[in-house]
C-alpha cells in the first residue's frame, strides 16, 4: 500500500470512500455532521494536490428498511440530504450521481477535471454492497484511477465499497485517509504501546457483546472497569440476586470463566459496588441506592451508585492510558446518566492530567458530546463496532484490503 501523502494526485481521479452515514432527523435534516468534518482532511489534501474527487458512502440500512412496496426508500435514503452540507464545508460545488453504475456515471467521473467533486448515491442502495459482489466493486473501482478509504466505521466490513473494490487497484494506488490511519494508529496504541496502567472502561447492555473485547484487554490492560447491563450477568454469575435487571443466563458460566481467567493475569476486574435500581424501566421511577448484593426482588439496576462512581474515579486518576466502550448506565434517562456522567468527567480530568484516551465510538462519544467534553477527549473513535473489533484483535477486511 502507498501512503497517501506520498502518492501523485495531480490529474488523477480519486475514489474516495468515506463514512458519511450520519443521523438524519426526519426532514432529511443532518443533526451530527461529525463524520462529515473528520473526512475533510483526506478530501481537502486530494483537492490541494490537484486530484479531483469521486466520493462514495452508505447511508442508514436502505435494503432492511424498505417501503411498504418492498421496495428502496429513496427519500429517506439518499446522499442527496448531504449535498449542500458538503458543498458548504468544501466551499466548492458538488455533482451528484444517483446511478453510480450507469454509463452516465462513467462519463461525468472520465471528464472530471482538477478540483471537481461528485457525490455516489448511497452504495447500500444495490443489494451487491453487503455481499462484497464482485461486479459491484468492479463498476466503482471503474470510475477512479486511485482509491483511498477513509471509511474507518465500515472498515469492519467485508463490502464491495469498503474491501472488494481495493481488489482492482494496484498497491501504489490505494491508500488509507486520514482519519483511517488515525483511528488505526490510536486503537494500535492502546493495544500495543499504551503507558501503563491502562485502564478499560466496559458498558453497555449486554456482556455477549463484549467477552472477545474483555478477553482481549486480558492481554494489555491493567484494570477493567464494569458498569451497565452487563454488570447483572457478573452479579449472578457471583450468586447475587439481580431482581429484573438486565442479565443474561446463558453467559453466566463465561462470566465465571472471565473473572477466573483475570484472577490468574494482571488484570483486575472491577464490578459496581453499588447500584442505582429503579421499580420500573422509567425515568421516572422510584429508585435507591442499593449495595451490589441487594438489589430488591422486581428492582432493577439502571445506573452505578456514588460509591462506585467514586471508587472507578480514584482508578482513572491514577492511569496513564484510558479506554471507554459503552455507558454504565441507562443514559438516555436523566435519572440514570449519573454514574456515565460522572465516568466521562473522570476521564476529562485524566486526561487533563496527561493521561491518553481513546472514547470507543458509539454511545460514549454521545454521552462526552451531552456533557460538553468532547475536547478533552484525547481520541474519539467515529467507529464503534470498528474499534470495537480492532481492540478485540480482529483484523479489519477494509484494512487488509488496502494493505495487501
Ligand atoms: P451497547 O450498544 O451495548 O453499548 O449498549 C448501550 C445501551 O446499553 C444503552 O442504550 C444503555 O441504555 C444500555 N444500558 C446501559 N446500562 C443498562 C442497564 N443497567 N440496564 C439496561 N440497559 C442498560
Amino acid at each position: 500500500m502507498a501512503a497517501i501523502q506520498d502518492i501523485n494526485f495531480e490529474g488523477k481521479k480519486v475514489l474516495v470512500r468515506v463514512d458519511f452515514n450520519v443521523p438524519l432527523d426526519e426532514n432529511g435534516t443532518i443533526t451530527d455532521d461529525t463524520r462529515m468534518r473528520r473526512a475533510l482532511p483526506t478530501l481537502k489534501h486530494i483537492l490541494d494536490a490537484g486530484g479531483s474527487l469521486i466520493i462514495m458512502s452508505h447511508l442508514g440500512r436502505p435494503q432492511k428498511k424498505k417501503t411498504a412496496e418492498g421496495e428502496i426508500d429513496v427519500q429517506r435514503f439518499t446522499l442527496k440530504h448531504l449535498v449542500d452540507h458538503l458543498e458548504e464545508l468544501l466551499e466548492l460545488h458538488v455533482e451528484f450521481i444517483d446511478d453510480p453504475i450507469s454509463s452516465a456515471a462513467k462519463e461525468v467521473c472520465s471528464s472530471l477535471q482538477r478540483g471537481e467533486i461528485v457525490l455516489l448515491e448511497n452504495t447500500r442502495f444495490h443489494s451487491g454492497e453487503s455481499s462484497g459482489d464482485e461486479e459491484l466493486a468492479k463498476n466503482f473501482a471503474a470510475l477512479g484511477d486511485i482509491y483511498v478509504n477513509d471509511a474507518f466505521g465500515t472498515a469492519h466490513r467485508a463490502h464491495a465499497s469498503t474491501t472488494t473494490v481495493a481488489k482492482f487497484f494496484t498497491k501504489e494506488h490505494k491508500a488509507f485517509g486520514f482519519l483511517m490511519a488515525d483511528e488505526l494508529f490510536n486503537g494500535n496504541k492502546m493495544m500495543t504501546e499504551a503507558e501503563q496502567p491502562v485502564t478499560a472502561i466496559l458498558g453497555g447492555a449486554k456482556v455477549s457483546d463484549k467477552i472477545q473485547l474483555i478477553e482481549n484487554l486480558m492481554n494489555f490492560a491493567d484494570n477493567i472497569l464494569i458498569g451497565g447491563g452487563m454488570s447483572y450477568t457478573f452479579y449472578k454469575s457471583l450468586g447475587y440476586s439481580v431482581g429484573n435487571s438486565i442479565c443474561e443466563d446463558e453467559f453466566i458460566p463465561l462470566a465465571t470463566a472471565l473473572l477466573e481467567k483475570a484472577a490468574s493475569t494482571n488484570t483486575k476486574i472491577y464490578l459496581p459496588e453499588d447500584i442505582n435500581a429503579a421499580d420500573k424501566f422509567d425515568n421516572d421511577a422510584a429508585t435507591k441506592i442499593v449495595s451490589k448484593d441487594k438489589i430488591p426482588a422486581n428492582w432493577q439496576g439502571l445506573d452505578i451508585g456514588p460509591k462506585t462512581m467514586e471508587i472507578y474515579k480514584d482508578v482513572l486518576l491514577n492511569s496513564k492510558s484510558i479506554l471507554w466502550n459503552g455507558p454504565v448506565g441507562v443514559f438516555e434517562m436523566p435519572s440514570f446518566a449519573k454514574g456515565t456522567n460522572s465516568l466521562a468527567e473522570s476521564i476529562a480530568e485524566a486526561t487533563e492530567n496527561g493521561a491518553y484516551s481513546l472514547i470507543g465510538g458509539g454511545d460514549s462519544v454521545s454521552a462526552i458530546a451531552e456533557a460538553g467534553l468532547t475536547e478533552k477527549m484525547s481520541f474519539i473513535s467515529t467507529g464503534g463496532g470498528a474499534m470495537l473489533e480492532l481492540l478485540e484483535g480482529k483484523t479489519l477486511p477494509g484494512v487488509a484490503a488496502i494493505e495487501v
